[in-house]
C-alpha cells in the first residue's frame, strides 16, 4: 500500500491538538481561487523550477528526453506541457533550481517518519494530521495510515475540504479522532464559482459527520469578496450552529503561496485578491460568535 505525498510538517501547532506531525497529501478536486497550496493540486508527484536558484549552466538541457527544457537567451525555459516529472533534470541540476514536489511513500515507511515524533506528541497531547490537498482522494491509503496509528495509540485528526463519496467518509469517519472540515461557501451557485464545485456533497458529509457526533472542527478561509460576501458569513453562522458544531477557524487569506504558482508552471495566479484588514476579520469573527461558536483566528 502506498499514497503519494509532498510535505510532512513537524510540531505543526494549527492542525489539531498539542503538536502535530503534519502529513500532505496529493490531489484536490477543488480549486479554490484563493489557494495557497497549489502543489496539492495534482495528484502525482511534478516539477517545481526556482528560477532564482538557477546558476544557467545548461546542464539540465541534456538531461530531459522529453524536449521540456529548451535554451532561450537569458537562460533556460521549462515548457511544463510537455514535462513528464521524471526527474532527470533535477538530478542533474548542480543549485537545487529543479525539485521534484511529491513522493510516493509506504505505509510502513511513513510510520517510520511519524514515530520519531512520538515523544513530542506525548508530551503536548498531539498527535498525526493528514492532511492535502485532500486526503479522502487516496482512501486506501488513508484508511491503512489511520488504521496503523491507531493500532499504535496515536491521536489522529483528517483536514478534508469535505469532497469525497459518503460511503469513503462512512469508512473514514469511524478511524479518525477529529475531523478538521472546511466551509467556504453556502450558496451553491457561488461556491462553484469559487472553488469550481458543488457544496452538495460536502455539506451532506459535514451533515452526516455531525449526525453521527463525530468530532468535528470547521474552518472557514475568509476572502474578502469570495467568502466575505453576501451575507455567506452569517449563513455560515447559522449552518454550523444548527449542525452543533462548537469550534471554528477563522484563517483570514494570505498571499504567501504565491510565488509557487510561478514555480510550478501555472499561467496565472491570484495576485489580485485582497487580504481582509483587521477590522473584516474582528467583525466576521463576532458575526461567528454570536452564533455561539467558539472562533480562533488563524490555525
Ligand atoms: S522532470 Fe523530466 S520531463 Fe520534466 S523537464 Fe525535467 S527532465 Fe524533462
Ligand atoms: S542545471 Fe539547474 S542551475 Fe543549471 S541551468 Fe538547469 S536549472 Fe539552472
Amino acid at each position: 500500500m502506498t499514497g503519494t505525498i509532498f510535505r510532512v510538517a513537524r510540531a505543526s501547532v494549527h492542525d489539531g491538538p498539542g503538536l502535530r506531525t503534519t502529513i500532505f497529501l496529493k490531489g484536490c478536486p477543488l480549486r479554490c481561487q484563493w489557494c495557497h497550496s497549489p502543489e496539492s493540486q495534482q495528484p502525482r508527484p511534478q516539477l517545481a523550477v526556482h528560477d532564482e536558484r538557477c546558476l544557467v549552466c545548461g546542464t539540465c538541457l541534456p538531461g530531459c528526453e522529453h524536449g521540456a527544457i529548451e535554451e532561450e537567451e537569458k537562460g533556460y525555459h521549462t515548457d511544463f506541457g510537455r514535462c513528464r516529472a521524471c526527474g532527470a533534470c533535477v538530478a542533474r541540476c548542480p543549485s537545487g533550481a529543479r525539485e521534484l514536489v511529491g513522493r510516493v511513500v509506504g505505509v510502513d515507511e511513513l510510520l517510520k517518519e511519524i514515530e520519531r515524533d512520538v515523544v513530542f506528541f506525548d508530551e503536548s497531547g498531539g498527535g498525526v494530521t493528514f492532511s492535502g490537498g485532500e486526503p479522502l482522494m487516496q482512501p486506501a491509503f488513508l484508511e491503512a495510515m489511520l488504521t496503523t496509528c491507531r493500532a499504535r495509540g496515536l491521536h489522529t485528526a483528517v483536514d478534508t475540504c469535505g469532497m469525497a463519496e459518503p460511503a469513503t467518509f462512512a469508512r473514514v469517519a469511524p478511524l479518525a479522532d477529529l475531523f478538521l472540515f472546511d466551509v467556504k461557501v453556502i450558496d451553491d451557485r457561488w461556491h462553484r464559482h469559487v472553488t469550481g464545485a458543488s457544496n452538495h456533497a460536502i455539506l451532506a458529509n459535514l451533515r452526516w459527520l455531525c449526525a453521527e457526533h463525530r468530532r468535528v472542527r470547521v474552518r472557514f478561509p475568509l476572502v474578502p469578496g469570495l467568502t466575505d460576501v453576501g451575507g455567506n458569513v452569517e449563513r455560515v453562522g447559522q449552518l454550523l450552529a444548527s449542525l452543533g458544531v462548537q469550534d471554528l477557524d477563522l484563517l483570514p487569506y494570505h498571499r504567501a503561496g504565491l510565488a509557487k504558482y510561478d514555480r510550478l508552471g501555472f499561467a496565472t495566479a491570484p495576485t489580485t485578491l485582497p487580504v481582509p484588514s483587521a477590522a473584516d476579520v474582528d467583525r466576521a469573527a463576532q458575526v461567528l460568535r454570536d452564533f455561539g461558536l467558539a472562533v480562533q483566528v488563524g490555525g
